[in-house]
């Protein structure tokens, strides 16, 4: 198929391009069936991915990055949604957790994680959700309370990505409790720090390869350095971070999308129905041709939005349009596209069926798409008082 000239990138990016599409044909995908079924990768494979530079791309050379522009992460996120892989927290790790540490984190902690999580000896996570409150972020109730040189963390986090893997998460927490938004504070924790402990890792309907789990703060008792930025500021930086976290979203559900019309193109020229191809009904050909018309669209306002990244200029609303529509589009297409392999869209060795069940969570993390409504609303002057 034609696709619109994507500008983004030049001959160095098609390069990085094929060398990650090479690396998830060649080391990913053929152990991926394994970690779905026992629900969690190798951490070898993070190391794998960290000698060879997929990791934390886009973080500073002094700290073993590559001081890489956003579209090599693009590259990253596309490429895994095309080889259909869901098991790696790679994202999580490299373009959400990391960058709190570069741009809130002291030298001693940079210095600290930077360089691991850039190798993959340290994996990362970020707990920002708790099982009383997700999308009503100023009403977490974990606390770090301050006592002397230190904080004491106490509290749960659930549904967190690289939850049983990590070696450290990055967690939200109040500081002052009677403040709300104001009084919320982020902290790099150990995973190895006495009074922090994991629970079971969740089953999920799809993501099976991604160890998404509870953590427990219990008394943690954590140095004031461990806190990214200063006390009180943290929701400020989670406004600054969202952005690019919901743009990363858009950018798999878009990948993911264009993967899906693909895998189906394939199909309905092979099956035959009524002694004919499935693609010689009108309503095949043109379910398809309506598809792929709006992944094209939603392509070209993906390319923009990243370009928005590139220039420091991507805003909260802009960002939740991109990813409210986007993975909406993207549960519509995994629909409609299973419907036309019928019972075969429904067998797990189809790729598909995977990419159906997978596709439901993009509507509800990163925050849920009734929340980027809300965000776009307010940005279009709609905003009401929260009481
Ligand atoms: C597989 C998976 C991985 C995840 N990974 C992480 C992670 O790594 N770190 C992390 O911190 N969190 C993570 N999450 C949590 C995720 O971000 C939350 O589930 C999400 O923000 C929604 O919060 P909630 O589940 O508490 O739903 P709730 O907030 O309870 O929402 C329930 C429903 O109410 C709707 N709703 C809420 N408020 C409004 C409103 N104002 N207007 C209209 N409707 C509203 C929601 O849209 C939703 O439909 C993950 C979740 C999943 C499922």
């Amino acid at each position: 198929m034609t696709m619109i000239n994507r500008k983004l990138f030049n001959s160095e990016h098609a390069i990085f391009r094929d060398n990650v599409a090479r690396f998830m044909r060649e080391q990913v995908v053929p152990n991926d069936e394994k970690w779905q079924e026992r629900g969690f990768v190798s951490k070898n494979i993070w190391r794998q991915a960290g000698k060879i530079g997929f990791l934390c791309v886009g973080i500073e050379k002094k700290y073993g990055g590559a001081d890489a522009d956003k579209c090599y992460s693009m590259i990253l996120i596309e490429e895994q949604a095309k080889a259909n892989i869901t098991s790696l927290g790679f994202g999580v790790h490299s373009d959400i957790a990391a960058p709190y540490i570069q741009n809130y984190g002291n030298s001693a902690l940079k210095n600290k994680y930077l360089p691991k999580m850039v190798s993959g000896e340290l994996i990362a996570a970020i707990a920002m959700t708790e099982p009383s409150t997700g999308s009503d972020l100023q009403a977490i109730n974990t606390t770090a309370k301050k006592h002397e040189d230190h904080y004491i963390l106490n509290g749960s986090k659930t549904f967190i990505t690289n939850g049983w893997n990590c070696d450290v998460v990055i967690v939200v927490a109040k500081t002052d409790p009677t403040k709300g938004s104001k009084g919320t504070s982020l902290f790099v924790v150990d995973a190895d720090t006495d009074g922090f402990s994991k629970g079971k890792r969740l089953k999920k309907i799809g993501l099976k390869g991604q160890d998404t789990c509870e953590l427990f703060f219990n008394n943690v008792k954590l140095p004031k350095e461990n806190m990214l930025g200063y006390e009180n500021d943290g929701f400020i930086y989670l406004m600054q971070e969202l952005p690019w976290e919901r743009l990363q979203i858009a950018i798999g559900a878009v990948a993911k999308s264009q993967a899906a019309i693909d895998w189906t193109i394939k199909y309905v020229q092979e099956r035959s129905v009524f002694g004919k191809p499935v693609s010689h009904f009108q309503t095949t050909r043109f379910r398809l041709a309506e598809l792929a018309t709006e992944v094209q669209i939603a392509q070209v306002f993906i390319d923009r939005c990243l370009e928005m990244i590139l220039d420091d200029k991507l805003d909260a609303a802009t960002a939740s349009m991109a990813k409210y529509w986007t993975t909406d589009l993207e549960c519509k297409v995994v629909d409609e596209c299973l419907q036309m392999h019928g019972g075969y869209g429904y067998m797990w060795e189809y790729p598909i069926a995977r990419a159906y069940v997978d596709a439901r969570v993009q509507k509800i993390y990163g925050g849920t798409n009734e929340i980027m409504k809300e965000l776009i609303s307010r940005s279009i002057g709609l905003g009401v008082d929260r009481k």
